[in-house]
Formats: structure tokens, C-alpha cells, sequence
């Protein structure tokens, strides 16, 4: 999906040219799998930050400070076991626009995108983990209601924090995922199972909705939704330092699955 960014500075001659070389490229044809590349870097993406909260929790937590902290401990273990490089979109309360999420994944050439989220729901109850991957089509209603949701909390974040990369590259970008889906729909298989395993809540399975995050990637991406923050029992969860550190140690697992399975 492309941000109103591109379609504000891109002149229409030079839109159409980009996307006639687009179509020529290897990137984009269609079921096509990239090869797998041994992953040599791994980037981090706590969602929200800075103003763009996140979703906030019954007792006041919000889902920025969660991400962060679940991400910096994932971090932690994998540069610590793995020794791989790890790039973080943000590692503390700042703005990032979804672009510049993406960007930070392809100037670093990632092996691998890891886009870290609490979940929430008008539904209290509603409870556990998922994980996703792209699809511009959403695997049900709910699902495109979060994606809705995650989405539009970042057209603020593109409002706050003027995008300035070439836009020519982002149109490019805004396609790169294509050629990665199945890769991605392995990985959030694996970090699934992890989570379920590891978190000891409902598990609310894989499945696909049209994150804007993920869709400018070059590499498997997945987008985690640890735990729901609407929900009072799992806002305390997400809010301990011990269920962070199983959500850090589930992704990872999942992480290292991946890795292994490709060499
Ligand atoms: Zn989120």
C-alpha cells in the first residue's frame, strides 16, 4: 500500500516509469520464492513510540513501552547466542513512521524483520498470541480491524516525523515483500508454535492482514502480537519483566528454527 506521501511528490510520468521497472523486476513475479540468504542481520521493530502510543492498557500501560521492552530483551538474546547483528527500528520512545521502519530493514540488508505488537480489542475477554504475516487481503474481520487499527496509529506517526527518503526507492520498497511471503508465513509458523508453548495462553494462530509495516521488507517479516492489552489478566502479563523475557525467548526459538531449517 502506498503512503499519500508518494502519491503527493511523485510526478505521474515518473510513477508510471517506476512501476514499469518494477514489473520487469525479478522481485515481483508473482508465487515466485526469493532464494533464502544466509541471515547474517536481524532488525527489531517495537511498534508505536513517542506519541503514537500504541493501544493503552485498563491500568495505564501502554503498548509502545511493552514493545520496547520486549524488543530490547529479543535484542539481547541474539546477539548474546546467535552473535548475528541486530539493528533496532527504535530503542527508545521515539516516532517512527512506518517508511522509515521498512527503510531501516533494507539499508541494513536484513536477514530477517521482526515487528513486535500488544494486541487490543473492544472485547475485554479477548485473549493470547498471534503472530502475522502479509497479505493485502485480511484473514477475517477481526484481523482487519487490528490491521486498521495498527495502520492508522502510524498515519499520525507519518504526520509528526516528515518522511524524507526518495520516494522513487520507497515505491520500489512498497512491493518488496511479495517475494518473501511464503519465507514470512514459515517464520510466523515457527515463532508461533515458540509462543504457544512458552506463554501458556490461547494460541490464536498464524495468519495474514495488510500491515503497512511489513509491506516495504526485503526479507521474511512477521509482525508478533504478544498478548492483548485490553485485557486486564494479560495487560499485567505484558507489563512483567518475566512475561516480557518469555515473549523475547519465544520469538527467539522461533528465530533460531528459521535460521537452522535454511542452512
Ligand atoms: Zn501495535
Amino acid at each position: 500500500m502506498k503512503s499519500r506521501t508518494h502519491r503527493r511528490a511523485l510526478p505521474a510520468v515518473l510513477t508510471l516509469a517506476v512501476l514499469a521497472v518494477a514489473a520487469a523486476g525479478p522481485a515481483l513475479r508473482a508465487g515466485q520464492a526469493a532464494p533464502a540468504p544466509r541471515v547474517q542481520t536481524i532488525v527489531i521493530d517495537p511498534g508505536h513510540g513517542g506519541l503514537e502510543t500504541g493501544a493503552k492498557g485498563a491500568l495505564g500501560n501502554l503498548e509502545k513501552d511493552i514493545t520496547l521492552a520486549i524488543g530490547l530483551k529479543l535484542k539481547a538474546l541474539v546477539e548474546r547466542n546467535l552473535g548475528l547483528a541486530v539493528f533496532m527500528t527504535r530503542d527508545r520512545d521515539v516516532d517512527v513512521s512506518n517508511e522509515n521502519r521498512a527503510a531501516i530493514a533494507n539499508n541494513h540488508k536484513a536477514g530477517l524483520f521482526i515487528s513486535i505488537h500488544a494486541n487490543g480489542s473492544v472485547q475485554r475477554k479477548a485473549a493470547g498470541s498471534e503472530t502475522f504475516f502479509l497479505s493485502l487481503n485480511a484473514t477475517d474481520e477481526e484481523t482487519r480491524r487490528l490491521a486498521y487499527l495498527e495502520n492508522n496509529s502510524s498515519e499520525l506517526q507519518t504526520r509528526i516525523d516528515p518522511s524524507t527518503e526518495d520516494d522513487l526507492m520507497m515505491i520500489l520498497w512498497d512491493m518488496a515483500q511479495t517475494a518473501y511471503i511464503k519465507q514470512s508465513g514459515r517464520l510466523a509458523e515457527l515463532v508461533q508454535t515458540e509462543l504457544d508453548a512458552m506463554l501458556g495462553t490461547r494460541n490464536r494462530g498464524i495468519k495474514q492482514a495488510p500491515f503497512k509495516v511489513l509491506t516495504g521488507v526485503a526479507c521474511p517479516a512477521i509482525l508478533v502480537e504478544a498478548a492483548f492489552i485490553s485485557n486486564p489478566d494479560e495487560e499485567r502479563k505484558l507489563a512483567s519483566d518475566a512475561f516480557q523475557s518469555r515473549v523475547a525467548e519465544a520469538i527467539y526459538r522461533g528465530l533460531v528454527r528459521f535460521i537452522r531449517a535454511g542452512e
